[in-house]
């Protein structure tokens, strides 16, 4: 058996399939993406001499509609990983019921060390270099780790010179004032937070007495932090590439993130205006947080986080994936023996997606929603699904990621039938 991310994805619907009956050629499909691009990215760097990047773009299938997904900036972009991230985001939007198949795109390179200006030079090749690869009704990127609204505004801008057409549809995630949707940068932790609060009661637990662990302080990560804790849960540790904190009372998220923004790094603090007091805390590793003994842990950062090496480690009686992948296939298992319940990434994370979707709606409509309308279709949408996914997880009795892949597969298999398979002929 092949170590590769994909190979791991992939046994994730060896299980899910005993419970669908799925053609043939339904399985036999998604297999395989349905197209994968490498480009080499020349970009002349500022102090004039010329690098060449590599990226990647892979659209993995596309029988509910254009191909969706983020893209990554980060050293250890692969196309394993890229690969990995479209089939994700394939289940991710038929779990959600949204007419987009799976996609996902990445550069290799560490985002730290370019300039702004360089920044933008490689965010305006790598469109050159898919530009006829992507497209509003073909394959429509948004952003992932370590890429954001401004980077979305540079490649919509760049598509559309391609073009020569204002092309606002064909990327989501954008700044608001060129067609981005309100909500969307928060919308995956948004998501979250509805997902969380919907099962919480299921697990007979309620927010103030629920301590929290959150690995990854970005977009996803921090924004979700502060929800929880704003919703009264107490978050007791947070950490991000460089390491943790973790304080025993809470800690006060809304100052850790305004030092984190001013300063790059995190830091225990709590902040009454502009005066701020360092709390008591302890510095952790990122494996130290994820073997914290806390109600809820929340790995938002990166895939490969819980492997069968640190398994035995997790305390956490409740794990929420808002990170894609970050739980290997075998840890599961142990996890799930050890009666830990995990609620998998292709619902926990699926809000930015969901208003990703909205934005795209948006934008070829030309109408523009309130922020309350955003959150409120997020909600019911999140909600809903959730709740399905519960319900076939119970009537099965299996875990919720199983039962996530039974609810997904079943829409993509509805799909593809609808456009012709062998079975579908046969049984006409
Ligand atoms: P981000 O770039 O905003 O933040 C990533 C965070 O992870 C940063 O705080 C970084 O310091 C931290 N990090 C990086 N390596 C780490 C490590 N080894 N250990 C601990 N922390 C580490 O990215 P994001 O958008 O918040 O994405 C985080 C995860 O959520 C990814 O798996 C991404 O695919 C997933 N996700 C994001 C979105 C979205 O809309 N942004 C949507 C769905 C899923």
């Amino acid at each position: 058996m092949s170590d590769s991310l994909f190979a791991d994805a992939s046994r994730r619907l060896e299980r899910a399939l005993k419970y669908v009956s799925l053609s043939e050629d339904a399985i036999e499909r998604l297999k395989y993406p349905k197209a994968s691009l490498i480009v080499s990215i020349p970009v002349r760097m500022d102090n004039g001499s010329l690098r060449i990047f590599q990226g990647y773009r892979v659209r993995y299938d596309d029988t509910r509609g254009p191909t969706k997904g983020g893209v990554r900036y980060h050293p250890k972009v692969s196309l394993d990983e890229v690969q990995s991230l479209a089939f994700w985001m394939t289940f991710k939007c038929a779990v959600l019921n949204l007419p987009f198949g799976g996609a996902k795109g990445g550069i290799t390179l560490n985002p730290k060390e370019l300039s702004k200006l360089e920044l933008e030079r490689l965010s305006r090749g790598y469109v050159d270099a898919i530009a006829d690869f992507m497209g509003p009704d073909v394959d429509i990127p948004a952003p992932d780790v370590y890429t954001n609204p401004m980077i979305m505004g540079w490649m919509m801008d760049q598509y559309s010179i391609i073009k020569r057409q204002l092309s606002p549809a064909v990327i989501t995630g954008k700044p608001v004032t060129i067609g981005g949707s309100l909500g969307r940068e928060v919308a995956t932790a948004t998501g979250a937070f509805y997902v969380i609060e919907h099962l919480l009661p299921k697990f007979k637990r309620v927010p103030v007495e629920t301590t929290v662990a959150v690995q990854g302080f970005g977009n996803a990560g921090a924004e979700l932090a502060e929800l929880l804790s704003k919703a009264g849960y107490k978050v007791v540790a947070v950490s991000d590439s460089q390491g943790g904190i973790y304080a025993k009372k809470g800690l006060d998220i809304p100052s850790i993130r305004r030092f984190k923004e001013a300063n790059k790094g995190i830091k225990a603090i709590y902040c009454e205006g502009s005066v701020c007091n360092i709390v008591e805390h302890e510095i952790l590793t990122n494996e130290e947080l994820l073997a914290l003994d806390v109600d809820l842990l929340v790995p938002a950062a990166l895939e490969n986080q819980i492997t069968e090496v640190n398994v035995n480690d997790i305390k956490a009686k409740l794990i929420f994936e808002v990170a894609n992948g970050p739980i290997t296939s075998a840890a599961d298992l142990i996890l799930e023996s050890r009666g830990i319940q995990v609620i998998p990434d292709i619902l926990v994370n699926a809000g930015g997606v969901t208003v990703s979707y909205f934005e795209w709606v948006q934008n070829r409509s030309g109408l523009y929603w309130s922020l309350e309308e955003v959150n409120q279709r997020l909600k019911h949408k999140m909600v809903e699904e959730t709740e399905a996914i519960w319900k076939i997880a119970e009537e099965l009795s299996v875990p919720m990621r199983t039962a996530a892949y039974v609810y997904g597969l079943n829409r993509l298999s509805e799909s593809m039938n609808a456009k012709g398979t062998r079975d579908y002929y046969l049984n006409t």
